[in-house]
C-alpha cells in the first residue's frame, strides 16, 4: 500500500434516539476507528461513554440562531480534519439523513475532496414509538406516514394539506415551540380539533414521557406538562395505542380529553 496515502475521511454515524444500545454495530465499529469525534447537542451521555478514552471529542452544539453559518463552519471543519489524515466521525442524533443536515455536510466533503461513509442510525420517530408501543403503521389506523419538521422558522410556508387524517400518520420533528401553530395549521387545513395526537418527549431515554390528548389540546399540553424538546408529535389515530401495554413499563400521563 502507499504510504502517502491519505487515510482521512469522514464517517456520518447516526447515534439513534438516545439508549446507547440502539446504536448499529456498524457505528459502534466507526467510532472504535476514529480519531476525532464531531458531536452535536442531541448526542447524550450514554452514547458518548461508548467513544474510547483518548479520542478527541469536538462539539459542534447549535445554537438555534446561528444555525446557517454554524453548520458552513461544520463542513470546514470536517474537511480539514480529514485533510490532516484523520479519521472523522460525525455522530449525530437518530438518522443523519432525518433532519439531520447530514446532506449537506455530505457535499461539504465531496466538494473537499475527501472520502465520506453515511451510517444510519434509528430515527427519533422509530425508536420513539417501539418505546411507546405506538405503531406508525397499522392495518387498522394508518397506511401512510410522513416526517415533517415543525420549526417555527418556515412553518406558515411548509405544506402539509394531506399528510394528517384518517389512515394517516403525521410525526412532527422540532415542533414543541410551534406546537399551538401546529395545531391551528393543521385545524385550518382542515383536520379535527378532535384528532388523537401523542406528544413523545425523551424517547428511549430512562425518563421518558408519553402524553396524549387531542389535536385542540396540543398547544395546552406542552404547557401544562412542561414538555421540553427533544420530543415528537404524533398525529392521527395511532397516537391512541400502546397505553396498555406501556403502563407496565413507564407512566404514561394522560391529558384530559374535552
Ligand atoms: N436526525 C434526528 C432528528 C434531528 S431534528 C433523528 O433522526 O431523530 C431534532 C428533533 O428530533 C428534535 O427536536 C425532536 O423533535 C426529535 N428528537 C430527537 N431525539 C429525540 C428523542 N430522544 N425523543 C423525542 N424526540 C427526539
Amino acid at each position: 500500500m502507499n504510504s502517502h496515502v491519505n487515510p482521512g475521511r469522514v464517517i456520518l454515524v447516526g447515534a439513534g434516539p438516545g439508549a446507547a444500545d440502539l446504536l448499529t454495530i456498524r457505528a459502534a465499529r466507526a467510532l472504535a476507528l476514529a480519531d476525532v469525534v464531531v458531536h452535536d447537542g442531541l448526542v447524550g451521555g450514554d452514547v458518548m461513554a461508548l467513544v474510547p478514552a483518548g479520542i478527541r471529542l469536538v462539539s459542534v452544539a447549535k445554537r438555534r440562531d446561528r444555525h446557517t453559518m454554524q453548520q458552513d463552519a461544520i463542513g470546514d471543519l470536517l474537511v480539514a480534519e480529514a485533510r490532516a489524515g484523520n479519521v472523522v466521525v460525525r455522530l449525530k442524533g437518530g438518522d443523519p439523513f432525518i433532519f439531520g443536515r447530514g446532506g449537506e455536510e455530505v457535499s461539504a466533503c465531496v466538494a473537499g475532496g475527501v472520502p465520506v461513509e453515511v451510517i444510519p442510525g434509528i430515527s427519533s420517530a422509530l425508536g420513539g414509538a417501539a418505546a411507546a408501543f405506538m405503531p406508525l403503521t397499522h392495518r387498522d389506523h394508518a397506511s401512510i406516514v410522513s416526517f415533517v419538521a415543525g420549526e417555527c422558522r418556515g412553518l406558515a410556508n411548509q405544506d402539509w394539506t394531506g399528510l394528517a387524517g384518517k389512515g394517516r400518520t403525521l410525526v412532527i420533528y422540532m415542533g414543541v415551540t410551534g406546537a399551538d401553530r401546529i395545531a391551528e395549521k393543521l385545524i385550518a387545513d382542515g383536520l379535527s380539533p378532535d384528532t388523537p395526537i401523542a406528544i413523545l418527549e425523551r424517547a428511549t431515554q430512562p425518563d421518558m414521557r408519553v402524553l396524549r390528548s387531542v389535536l385542540a389540546d396540543l398547544g395546552g399540553a406542552v404547557l401544562r406538562e412542561l414538555v421540553k424538546s427533544p420530543a415528537l408529535i404524533i398525529v392521527g389515530d395511532v397516537a391512541t395505542l400502546g397505553a396498555d401495554a406501556l403502563t407496565s413499563i413507564t407512566k404514561a400521563v394522560p391529558c384530559p380529553v374535552s
